[in-house]
């Protein structure tokens, strides 16, 4: 949102998840569309050292901007099967985005303040 942190990853696919677990509400005010990119691919154009990470599980860091705290980045770093992946936040994504909303996950964690009716795929869990 400030303008401090900019970068630029290759995505996995062209699908963006919204994830309704409750970390992810209670991190990001809502649910939290992400899409997958190769944490490899993650290049910073600046601002790396304004990220600020924070361990939100054991297996799972979740990086936000420093200056702001606009949410950024979902990485399970410390687990051996996914830490090659790092989710972005959709919001931060400058237009044109060229992804789509495709799936929401974890909706048995969902808020009980809204209804899904976007005719998407849901998922109880991942
Ligand atoms: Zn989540």
């Amino acid at each position: 949102m400030c303008g401090a942190i900019a970068y630029e990853a290759k995505p996995l696919n062209q699908k963006i998840d919204a994830c309704h677990c409750e970390q992810c509400r209670r991190w990001s005010g809502h649910f939290w569309a992400s899409v997958n990119s190769e944490f490899s691919s993650l290049k910073f154009v600046q601002g790396d050292d304004k990220v600020k990470w924070f361990r939100s599980s054991d297996l799972v860091r979740r990086g936000f901007c420093g200056e702001c705290g606009s949410t950024l980045f979902w990485h399970p770093d410390r687990h051996s099967e996914y830490a090659h992946i790092l989710g972005i936040s959709a919001g931060s994504l400058n237009a044109p985005t060229g992804v789509k909303l495709s799936v929401h996950i974890f909706v048995a964690e969902k808020g009980d303040y809204y209804e899904l009716n976007d005719g998407l795929a849901q998922k109880p869990g991942h």
